[in-house]
Order: structure tokens, then sequence, then C-alpha cells
């Protein structure tokens, strides 16, 4: 009989914190893609003998933040901690972050998945420093010390997760709560989340956790899945065929799709941590805290809860929109200037604008379409003054050049018409001019009907009303088949 196993995941994410300065020095945090490299740094920084590192105060806001908005215990004492290791990107030779005091624990969040809402519990929230940036070409490495010290948040599920997709979803969930919170800027190819992904599998129906592979280095929802489904399949396979799985640290190639080992259980770091001597533990008032509570913002599941009873969206479709907060916010922009019914504005974002934004890659928040001209756009389809297709050709103009609808229907003529003796003209020419179609129509080919109101649409230029069309097309037919 084949033996069936089930993957057990837990995932650890990294993501800066938008704060200006970082975490224990004046330095300013910039973009690491554009700012030159190693000119925001300093003594702190760069980990200089004797430099004393000062913590940032908002840094601590935002994880606050993080914590509150994943329903964890807030600790009003946490332990900074040295955590010892030597790489290039490590200056200091150790990195300060937070072991076995974290700011925030036992916290939660709700993921959807294929068979309803589930929990996936948070184990940790702690502060940490990121580290520079290494890049490699050719027979050199470069280092770039900007990111060095810029403020980094840990979160730590536990094992809760069990399958590449349920892990999308939380990632997903994350990133959306994230940008939510304005504490991350959601640029995933900029690097600013990075996930880590311990995968193990077992024997369905066993309690046991067995020996993980811990996945380093995956910086997109779609790295995250592939690594996870490649070790998912690999200690699967061990299993089956009677070997054991080594706990190792492994590394991911996205051009391949396979992960590949880079140490193992021996090789193991040892960290020795120790409470950092240079900082006093951090004590946070309970006031503070609940100060920073009062400031949180509609998180996603409230906002798609609201958009279901507010808007009479389908979960689905409230869900989509309110998983980009940018997205969620425009489409609200829209549906309060329109008349029409908010599934309709639903479509025509989900749809069009949608497919305007991936396609050009312009960001939301940088449309200059008027959220009012949008819903103006829709109220036309809706009360009939333009067809659906005319709106797209409209919508177009409007993103990419601006303009008011009524306008560009205007001067594009493209008005829909509902006037009985023009598309009566327009349904005899159609016919006449297909004689083959209306006899097979005649014989019994009723789907042939959707094809005329096509053709009609198409010699009007989409100016005729569709379902006026559809009405002559029917009883120009049945005359013809006497
Ligand atoms: P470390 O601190 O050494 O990285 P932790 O025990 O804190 O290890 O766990 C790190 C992550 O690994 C957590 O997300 C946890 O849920 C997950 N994890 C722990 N054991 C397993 C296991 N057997 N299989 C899959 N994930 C695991
Ligand atoms: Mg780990
Ligand atoms: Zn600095």
């Amino acid at each position: 009989m084949q033996q069936t196993y089930e993957p057990i995941i837990g995932l650890e994410v990294h993501a800066e914190l938008l704060t200006r300065s970082k975490m224990f020095c004046g330095c300013e945090v910039v973009d690491s893609i554009t700012a030159k490299p190693n000119r925001f740094i300093c003594p702190v920084c760069t980990g200089q003998p004797g430099a004393l590192p000062v913590l940032n105060k908002k840094a601590v806001e935002l994880a606050v933040k993080v914590g509150l908005a994943l329903e964890c215990e807030i600790h009003t004492e946490s332990i900074f901690a040295r955590k010892n290791y030597f790489y290039p990107d490590l200056p200091k030779g150790y990195q300060i972050s937070q072991y076995d005091q974290p700011l925030a624990t036992d916290g939660k969040l709700l993921i959807e998945t294929e068979s309803g809402v589930k929990e996936i519990r948070i184990r940790r929230v702690h502060l940490e420093e990121d580290t520079g940036k290494l890049s490699h070409a050719d027979a050199h490495s470069f280092i770039d010390y900007n990111r060095s010290g810029v403020p980094l948040l840990e979160i730590v599920t536990e094992p809760d997760l069990r399958s590449p997709d349920e892990a999308k979803a939380y990632a997903t969930a994350l990133h959306a709560i994230l940008r939510y919170l304005d504490v991350n800027s959601g640029d995933m190819e900029k690097g600013v989340i990075r996930f880590e992904a311990n995968v193990s599998v077992r024997k369905m129906g066993s309690d046991q956790l067995n020996a993980r592979t811990e996945i380093k280095n995956l910086n997109s929802f779609r790295s995250l899945a592939q690594g996870i489904e490649y070790e998912i399949a690999r200690q699967t396979e061990i299993y089956s065929r009677g070997g054991v799985v080594e706990q190792e640290t492994v590394g991911f190639n996205e051009s391949t799709g396979k992960t590949y080992s880079q140490r193992g259980k021996e090789e193991a770091h040892d960290y020795r941590y120790f409470p950092e001597p240079d900082l006093p533990p951090l004590v946070l008032d309970a006031d503070w805290i609940e100060s920073i509570r009062a400031t949180l913002p509609e998180l996603p599941d409230a906002k798609t809860k609201r958009f279901i009873s507010d808007f009479g969206l389908t979960p689905l479709d409230a869900r989509f929109l309110t998983s980009d907060l940018s997205l969620a916010d425009y489409f609200e922009r829209v549906a309060s200037h329109s008349k029409s019914p908010a599934k309709s504005v639903h479509s025509w974002i989900a749809g069009e604008f949608m497919r305007y934004i991936n396609e050009s890659g312009i960001k939301i928040d940088d449309v200059t379409l008027l959220p009012e001209s949008f819903a103006k756009l829709i109220d036309m389809v809706t009360d009939k003054t333009i067809g659906g297709n005319s709106a797209k050709v409209v919508l177009s103009e409007m993103l990419q050049h601006g303009g008011y609808p009524a306008q560009i229907v205007q001067e594009k003529g493209l008005a829909q018409v509902s006037d009985e003796s023009f598309i009566q003209e327009a349904v005899t020419k159609v016919l006449n001019d297909n004689p083959s179609e209306v006899e097979k129509y005649l014989a019994g080919k009723e789907t042939l009907l959707q094809w005329f109101v096509g053709q009609v649409a198409r010699s009007t230029k989409g100016k005729a009303d569709p379902s006026v069309t559809r009405e002559l097309l029917v009883k120009e037919l049945e005359e013809r088949r006497r």
C-alpha cells in the first residue's frame, strides 16, 4: 500500500521596518537598489570598536504595531542579545537580535485555505538588525553596508502550515497586514521581505515531528511555494525508500527550482547568544502600548467583512480587493462615487483596471485616473449610455491620457444608441449579408443569435444597445421563417 506523507511547515519571515534611520544609529535608511553603496554608514553600523548602539524608538513602535495586529502578547520587558557568527556582510561579527526574551509572543493569523479559514499560531515577533548586502560578479565580490543595521522584524510561526499553498496564503496575508500597518514598503523585488521555510514530512496520522530542513533565501511568494514543494517531494522520496532525512540548512536556486545542501547538523552554527552588554533591557510602558493599539487601522479581515456586508460582495470578491490596501482604497473611492451596483464596480476594477495595472507595471497609488471619473464611466454603462466594449476603450484612454468619460465618449462618437430604426437598419443589413448563417439559424442552430448580435455591434461600432439588438434580431429572424 502506498504510504501517504503529510508536510509540516513553519515559516520565519524577515521584514525591514519603514523607519527613517537605522536600528542603533542615526544613519539614513535608503533604497538598496538606487542609493550609492556605502554612503549611509557610520562607526556603529559598520561595527567599529568602541561604537555604542542606541535603540530606535520608532522601530519599537512599528514592531509593537505588528505584534498587536497579530494578537500577540507584548512583553513590557524584552532583551537584546548578541548572535555571534562571522560573515563578510556582518562587520561587527555579531548581529544584535532578540533571543530568549522577545518583544512579542503567542499570536495568530487567520488564512484562507481550500477547506476554509485556518488559524496559524505565531510563536514570536522580535526585533533585530539587517546585515550588509553582498553581491558577486565574475571573480569579484562586492559589499554594500548601507543596509547594515536597518531595523528588521522577524516573525516566526508554529509548525502549523500543511502545504505550499498554505504557506503562500500565510505569506500573502502577512504581507498585506504589514502594508496595512504601513510598517514595510511591501516591495518584494527589493528584498524588504524575505522568507525562510522549515519543512519536514511525516506519515499521515502521526503526531511526531521529524527532522526538518530550513530553506534559506526565499525572496518571492513563488520561490517560497516552489522551494517547499521541492523539499516535500525530496523528503517524501527519501522516507518512501526507507531512508532518513537529515536536519540541514538548504539554499534555493531560483533558476532550477531546486534546493541544495548548505550545511548539515554537524556544521550548524553555535551562535553563543548572550545579552547585549551595550543595551539595557527594553522596558515598555503599558500605556504606550495601549496608545499604539489605538492607532491600529482596519485590518484586512475586518475590511473584508465590511466589504461583504456594506457592498454585498461575495467573500471571494471582497478578499481579492482587500488583499492590497491601495486596491481596497481605490475600489472604495470608486464605489462611493458610483450609483451602480458594487458588483459592477468590482468587476471593472478586478477586470479591466487590474489588467492595465499588471500590463503597464504602474502602481495603483500612482494611477492618475480620478475615482470620480471611473465611477461616472461605470454608471454610463449601467444606464446604457455606452456599451461595455466602448467603455473599455474609454477606460483605456482615461488611464493612459486622462480626460473625462462624457467628453471622450462624445469625441469618439461612442454613445450607445437604443433608437430602434437605427438598430433595425443594421439588423436587416447583417441578416441580408449572411444568408447561410440565417438558414442555419432557422434550421435550429440558435446559438448563432449571439454571433448576429456581435455582427451588429461591429457594424455599428458598438453603439447599438445589445438588448434592443437581440430583440430586433429575434423578431426579424422569426419573420424570415415564414
Ligand atoms: P530555530 O530557532 O533553530 O530556527 P525553531 O525551533 O525556533 O528553530 O523553529 C524555527 C521554525 O521551524 C519555526 O517556524 C517552527 O515552527 C518550525 N519548525 C520547528 N520544528 C519543525 C519541524 N519538525 N518541521 C517543520 N517545521 C518546524
Ligand atoms: Mg531558524
Ligand atoms: Zn550607522
